[in-house]
């Protein structure tokens, strides 16, 4: 992810860079050496200031700012708790229900309560702690690889659409509000962030316009660049796929040194103008690189001075570590950090690392943090248990972020300065190792999801209601689903989900492939908003497909499932298959498959708000 740019902290004096870079460790160095100190002003500074919020009055904490009345008074929730005060802001109420600041927008998380987003209130001055984040990223990988100042990013960069919420707040994703902001659009000149795409590109709401232009932009500077990369990596291999489908238009842009007009955004054409020059040679080379049969390695063909790839590779994005790895011939792939929409956590300080093996050191002046353990099952499908709501002896069992112990899971629970108390963000982080005496972190999974492509997270319940609907449509042919299971399919560009069905026929008239296509089409409408966003506006998910598998088939994935040590009495069939002899079973006996023909309903917003835009 790319840094956000950094203000001058002596009051205007410019440091020279490895000044700056110095300040910058140090404070890293400091914060990780007291992180219990910071921790405890840190919850101080939030609860006086929210001493007299409506929500903090409820549980009684009466202007307490210490952590054991807080521990004791204020409950451990998730986000179905705090809805209806989210509902009263959303309609309009500015009375200080959870935060005495005003709440500035809402940020749309890729998380989903009852199918639609959730939405995270923040503050105007969150957008600081966002970017001091991001301000540590570089000063930590010039550690690593030097240089990076004496060329560009071409980092791929998106916006979403937003809605406004019936009380007139801005609802929208926490990245779109930051490359909206000031932060972003006025950073002073810094050589960490001189990309290749220009503000306007980035900032155009047209996903094929903002993307071919930023594809040009990084094509035409194809020398300058040093490290390439987008959020995540299914977005920058997205980007690549644009590349395979677009690069002819590319290539006679850059021979003529004019735009197509294709892009009518006036701002966008005016800014690629700036940058878009007559070459003809450039167009040759890329025309000859892009024109190969084999795409490996491309990114290092075209821009050879390229010395890492910055997408997230941790979570459920590590199913794309090898097709990064082919296109990059194998260049370091790099997460920088560990945010989301609620708080932005922390950085891994070891950018260079496997990418199994990276951990993220949480910044302790960024939130109050608290830890969860969490204890695994054993099982098969090897999910996770964690209670609804917690009890009282549960609750007891946080632990703050200089008690977690060394090689524990924890359920990551945050207070922010923008107004949620003991929140589950429903990420479950591992323990690795400490820096100084700060917790370093592997992000292990999100709760209870079972698929995911881009940014959407599908669960099990979302899933068995998706297919429960679907299932209706077989009804009139006296068919029954008996067993199924699913799969994300990355093989494709974009990445589609799978759905394995093994069916009981009773009937006698065979199922057209029309009834097959309509319960696609019907599990993809049933699915939450994000995932149909990603079909529809981002186009960064494929269509669902349904693949009929031979009876038996599911016979087979237990006795697989058993040889392998499970036990018999407790087996349950998986929602979800992931490990690579088990898809391959399944694939083995599959006797037809169907696609979702179209693109399911989405419009932004909430669906009761009725306000498309
Ligand atoms: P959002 O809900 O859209 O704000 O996305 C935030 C979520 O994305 C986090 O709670 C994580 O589940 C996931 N995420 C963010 N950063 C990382 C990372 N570096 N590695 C793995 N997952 C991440």
């Amino acid at each position: 992810m790319p840094e956000a740019p950094k203000k001058t902290v002596n009051g205007g004096t410019d440091y020279s860079l490895t000044e700056k870079n110095k300040r910058t460790l140090q404070f890293i160095e400091d914060v990780t050496t007291n992180p219990d100190e910071v921790q405890k002003r840190v919850l101080a500074e939030i609860l006086s200031r929210s001493a007299g919020v409506e929500y903090l009055g409820r549980h009684g904490l009466n202007g307490h700012t210490d952590r054991d009345t807080f521990k004791k008074l204020v409950p451990v929730i998730k986000y179905e708790d705090i809805q209806p005060d989210i509902t009263r802001i959303a309609n309009g109420d500015k009375s200080p229900i959870l935060c005495s600041h005003p709440i500035s927008e809402f940020l749309t998380s890729s998380g989903t309560s009852g199918g639609e987003r959730k939405l995270m209130p923040t503050i105007e001055e969150e957008l600081g702690r966002r970017s001091l984040l991001y301000s540590l990223l570089m000063p930590v990988m010039n550690q690593f690889v030097p240089g990076l100042d004496k060329g560009k990013g071409m980092y791929f960069l998106f916006i979403k659409s937003e809605a406004k919420t019936p009380g007139g707040l801005v609802a929208r994703p926490v990245l779109t509000s930051f490359y909206k902001s000031n932060h972003f659009k006025e950073r002073p000149y810094d050589p960490y962030t001189n990309y290749t795409s220009p503000n306007e590109t980035i900032l155009c709401p047209d996903s094929y316009q903002s993307m071919y232009s930023q594809m040009l932009c990084g094509l035409c500077q194809n020398k300058d660049v040093l490290r390439v990369g987008a959020v995540f990596a299914s977005g920058f291999i997205r980007a690549i796929r644009f590349l395979e489908k677009h690069w002819p238009l590319l290539c006679s842009d850059i021979r003529n040194g004019s735009l197509n007009p294709q892009i009518t955004d006036p701002s966008v054409r005016e800014a690629v103008m700036r940058v878009l020059r007559p070459d003809p040679g450039l167009a040759d080379f890329i025309e000859s690189e892009c024109g190969r049969q084999i795409w490996q390695g491309i990114i290092t063909r075209l821009w050879p001075n390229t010395k890492y790839v910055d997408v997230i590779v941790t979570g459920t994005m590590s199913q794309y570590i090898p097709t990064l790895d082919y296109y990059s011939n194998g260049l370091p792939l790099v997460c920088t950090m560990y945010a989301s929409s609620e708080c932005y956590f922390g950085v891994n300080l070891n950018p260079l690392c496997k990418p199994s093996e990276v951990s993220y050191t949480l910044i302790p002046t960024m939130a109050y943090f608290e830890f969860l353990p969490v204890h695994r099952n054993n099982g098969v499908t090897n999910s996770i248990t964690v209670p609804k709501s917690l009890n009282e002896k549960e609750q007891q069992e946080l632990v703050d972020l200089v008690d977690v112990k060394l090689g524990q899971e924890y359920e990551l629970v945050v207070t922010t300065y923008a107004g949620l108390y003991r929140y589950r963000v429903g990420d479950v982080l591992r323990v690795a190792g400490f820096k100084n005496k700060a917790p370093q972190f592997n992000f292990i999974c999100r709760k209870n999801v079972v698929l995911s492509i881009d940014s959407d997270k599908t669960d099990e319940v979302e899933l068995q209601n998706a297919v429960r609907n679907a299932v209706n449509h077989l009804m009139p042919f006296d068919a029954t689903l008996t067993e199924y299971t699913s799969y994300a399919d990355t093989s494709t560009i974009p990445g589609h989900y799978v759905l394995f069905w093994e069916l009981y026929v009773n009937g006698s008239t065979p199922i057209p492939p029309s009834i097959f296509e309509d319960c696609c089409l019907t599990i993809e409408e049933s699915l939450n908003s994000v995932y149909r966003q990603g079909r529809v506006s981002d186009k960064s998910i494929g269509p669902l497909e349904i693949k009929i598998v031979e009876n038996g088939t599911f016979d087979k994935l237990m006795d697989y499932a058993i040889s392998l040590g499970a036990s018999i009495n407790q087996y349950k069939t998986p929602r979800c298959v992931k490990f690579k002899p088990i898809v391959e079973l399944l694939n083995s006996r599959v006797v037809c498959s169907y696609f979702s023909p179209k693109c399911p309903k989405w419009a932004p917003g909430h669906n009761q708000w009725n306000n498309p835009n």
